[in-house]
């Protein structure tokens, strides 16, 4: 699954430090997997015929599970939600045909049923009649209400990841339960309809209906299992033997060339590294135009909200392209990691999103090296650093005691930790080693479940190299280390003493911890090389002190901060700008999260910034840039903001002048990305040039929206909205209505959301209730407005129209929501309210979400209070 911005959705399930199991894990077995069902009946194939009524949102379903009992029992366990049972039977050879009783138990999300006597084990067939609901928002099956050429259209979809399988078929619903799956489903004649696998049967029924059947899965688990139907279109090609499709709503198929060339140069590359070929006869990469935001990788047919895997080549943006690129290599490479082999419980979700989000840079970068994949990702892994610093976070292997918390595992622990760490235990195994092991372990596991343990034995032996001892600390203990950097010289010799201790931004931890850290070590246009820190310290010679400045993870693939003494910082940051990309941009992270840590004081990393006036990368200005946006979020009614702001235009205003206004032919994409980031930083900041131009273009934007470029159009929209009078917002809010487009549409709801002025905020909060609009649009709206400058009044409006609002959430969005809306303030007055108010209306379950959001709002207050007289001191 990728959750739409899932680095800035962070939620800790529920957990202390107690709860944390430091021993080593056990690799898979069945029976000691965790989960609530009882291990002794487990279901083999799935036959069942669904009947949607798509006018009145429901549906009806017949199933007939085989199962096969293992050990004597008298009860059959499985789980269900929002479904009704009308008739059970149960046959087998010994006992004939049984009826059956349901019990079901509503907490619990579980169908029972009672047998007189204990069945033998044996195979036995248990056949269900039902009816359930088809949902507005994106669990089980959900409908999606759209406009095509005018017309009011509507599809249906699912989505089941973690626990909403059940809301469709009654199913062994967690991971672990392995079985095959076989549709046949009852539509309209004009609708097309797409499953796991290809259609094997299609026949026309009465009354304008049709009967489609699916052939038969592989062994599975059932939040894999997907349908979606609607009058649907086709792009196709073959790689490999395998038919790939790019499915999208009718009209669309121009925006579905790029996908499918994509998907086709993934497939290759996957079926490459991981030596086991996708194993199934098609890949259907299918856009739907609402439900979610984000992808979920249901085994051969993957469903996309189309704004993350649709490019138009007249209308979409270059970080559309990358974007887009990048969810599709994700998603496909669960196909392997996910699905051929799947986490036993959800406490090892890691294994599936970490490894899919490591995997997903990888092949970006083998395709697209000018995109810079590996420098983006340490935008995230900075994120996900921020995160990790608190008292609030979790080690990437959390228990998970029930359904909701499962849902509470999609955070960036899981999948930007888990993906830091695969970095650099790659780099330090080395790419080959690292590889023969996966490939040991796809082989291995192959439709299997698996522990962490049985990855780290399968790298073990192809590298030869202790990982099992090496990995645990990352995966078990919360948080990282700094690793503090010394050097002397002492005759002729440089001695440098590497250190190690737990970096935090709220508290200094209860507990000692230590790492195993990789590190590599070197000097400026030197080699290096890895040395292992396991204890407390490590000191070693280096050569001559006269050697070029001492760099420790020059590559930047470590999950840690480093530290230098005074005099090796001085020597690097007095050559920053001629360090290579990942060396400048890691010196520059590790700096502004020395401060946020208040182990540096501002001004030097104001002055290091100032050294990359003339910086060429897009990630590492989006850095400085992003670190400026936070200063300057805190000076929000503070006299110190205007000098922030002055700062930022005199850092950006020579860079941006050399690259103009206006595109030049042959100029590197780079280029044309950082001209549109720069002009929307100054704008930002209140250049008045830079608002002016904005303006201008969207005027002629309005008369022809060809004068925009793809490139300048997220600049152009910002402006027009960030400043908008009521008339710029009409202009904006009507086309939002009008287009068939989502990437558009999500382009113009956020310029409504960013609207400064309150009035004009205020209308762009009633969207939210609006039925006309996607969820995962109208979702997106509270939290939107607050983040531009509204907390308190977007807050106001959430608890107003609090049951309303919540109509719209799925299963993960529910406890955010709140938390959301005050995510961005450093004002602990919110976090008091907030907590309170979660605690009030919400379960237990919502309440970790809540004190992260919490703790971040604390420590922003503290940051606050220390780094505003620092503006001061540097700028005034
Ligand atoms: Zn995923």
């Amino acid at each position: 699954m990728r959750p739409f911005h899932a680095t800035r959705l962070a939620a800790a399930a529920a957990l202390t430090v107690a709860a944390v199991a430091a021993h080593a894990e056990a690799p898979f077995s069945f029976s000691a997997t965790p989960g609530k069902l009882p291990k002794d009946v487990v279901p083999l194939q799935y036959a069942a015929h669904l009947i949607p009524d798509i006018a009145a949102n429901t549906f009806l379903g017949a199933e007939t599970v085989e199962i096969e009992v293992l050990k004597a029992t008298a009860t059959i366990m499985l789980n269900v939600e929002n479904i009704d049972i009308d008739a059970a039977s149960l046959s087998g050879k010994a006992i004939g045909e049984l009826k059956l009783a349901p019990l079901i138990d509503k907490e619990q999300q579980t169908l029972s049923f009672k047998l007189g006597k204990p069945l033998e084990p044996g195979r036995y067939q248990l056949a269900l009649k039902f009816h359930g609901l088809i949902n507005r928002e994106a669990r089980g099956m959900f409908y999606m209400k759209y406009k095509a050429d005018g017309a009011d259209k509507t599809m249906i979809a699912t989505t089941m990841e973690p626990t909403d399988a059940r809301r469709l078929l009654p199913t062994w619903d967690e991971p672990s339960f392995r079985a095959t799956f076989k549709l046949t489903v009852d539509l309209p004649a004009n609708f097309k309809a797409y499953s796991n696998t290809p259609v094997e049967r299609q026949e026309k029924l009465d009354g304008g209906l049709q009967r489609i059947s699916f052939g038969v899965t592989p062994k599975m688990p059932s939040y894999l299992v997907v349908l979606v139907a609607g009058e649907l279109e086709r792009l196709s090609a073959k790689q490999d033997g395998v038919d790939i499709g790019v499915v999208t709503t009718a009209g669309k198929l121009g925006s579905a060339e790029f996908p499918l060339a994509a998907t086709k140069e993934i497939l290759r590359y996957y079926n490459n590294y991981f030596g086991v070929p996708y194993p199934l006869a098609k890949l259907d990469q299918i856009a739907i135009p609402g439900g979610f935001n984000g992808a979920m990788e249901n085994w051969g047919g993957i469903v996309y909200n189309e704004s993350t895997i649709l490019f138009d080549p007249k209308k979409s943006s270059e970080s559309t392209r990358q974007g887009t690129f990048s969810v599709n290599a994700h998603e496909v490479a669960h196909q392997w990691f996910g699905n051929l082999v799947t986490m036993a419980w959800w406490d090892n979700l890691w294994l599936n999103e970490g490894f899919a989000s490591w995997m997903a840079t990888k092949a970006t970068d083998h395709f697209h090296p000018e995109w810079r994949p590996y420098l983006d990702s340490l935008a995230e892994r900075e994120s996900v650093l921020n995160l990790d610093a608190r008292k609030t976070t979790h080690p990437i292997q959390t228990p998970i005691l029930n359904e909701a918390q499962a849902a509470g595992a999609f955070d960036a622990i899981t999948y930007g930790k888990g993906e830091a760490f695969l970095r650099m235990l790659e780099a330090y195994l080395g790419e080959d080693a690292f590889r023969k092991g996966i490939r040991a372990y796809m082989a291995k596991h192959q439709y299997s479940n698996t522990t962490t343990a049985d990855l780290w034995a399968a790298l073990e032996k192809a590298s030869g190299k202790p990982v099992e001892k090496l990995a645990s600390d990352w995966t078990t203990q919360p948080g990282f280390p700094l690793v503090k950097v010394e050097q002397a010289c002492e005759g002729g010799k440089r001695k440098v003493t590497l250190s190690q201790e737990q970096f935090r931004l709220d508290e200094p931890p209860k507990t000692k911890r230590l790492w195993n850290v990789p590190l590599q070590v070197g000097t400026v246009n030197g080699k290096s090389y890895y040395l292992l820190l396991t204890g407390e310290k490590l000191s070693f010679t280096q050569g001559s002190c006269d050697l070029g400045a001492l760099v420790v993870d020059p590559w930047s693939v470590g999950y840690f901060r480093v530290q230098y003494d005074k005099a090796s910082f001085d020597a690097l940051a007095g050559q920053a700008a001629k360090l290579p990309d990942p060396t400048r941009l890691k010196l520059l992270t590790d700096s502004w999260g020395l401060v946020a840590a208040n182990r540096q004081q501002l001004d030097s990393y104001l002055k290091l910034v100032s050294s990359y006036r003339d910086e060429p990368r897009v990630a590492v200005w989006d850095s400085i840039l992003s670190n400026l946006g936070t200063l300057d979020t805190l000076a929000i009614g503070e006299p110190e903001r205007p000098l922030i702001r002055r700062y930022l235009i005199d850092l950006v205003s020579p860079k941006f002048k050399k690259l103009g206004w206006d595109e030049k032919p042959g100029e590197p994409v780079e280029d044309g990305q950082l001209r549109a980031m720069l002009a929307s930083a100054l704008a930002r900041a209140g250049d008045p040039a830079a608002i002016a131009e904005g303006r201008a273009r969207f005027a002629r934007y309005l008369a022809d929206p060809s004068s925009v470029s793809p490139a300048m159009i997220d600049f152009v929209l910002h402006v027009a909205g960030r400043y908008a009078d009521p008339a710029t917002y009409d202009a904006i809010a009507s086309r939002a209505m009008q287009t068939q487009s989502n990437e558009e549409r999500n382009r113009f709801g956020r310029a409504l959301a960013s609207a400064l002025d309150p009035q004009l905020a205020a209308r762009t909060l009633q969207l939210a209730l609006s039925h006309q609009l996607p969820t995962q649009l109208t979702t997106n709206i509270v939290p939107g407005v607050a983040r531009n400058e509204h907390i308190d009044q977007a807050w106001t409006f959430a608890v107003a129209n609090r049951d309303e609002l919540m109509k719209n959430q799925d299963a993960i969005g529910r406890s955010r929501a709140f938390p959301n809306i005050v995510s961005s303030s450093s004002n602990a007055m919110h976090a008091d309210m907030m907590e309170a108010y979660v605690k009030q209306n919400f379960g237990p379950d919502a309440l970790a979400e809540a004190e992260r959001v919490g703790n971040g709002i604390r420590i922003r207050a503290m940051q606050k209070a220390r780094l505003l007289p620092q503006v001061r001191a540097a700028l005034q």
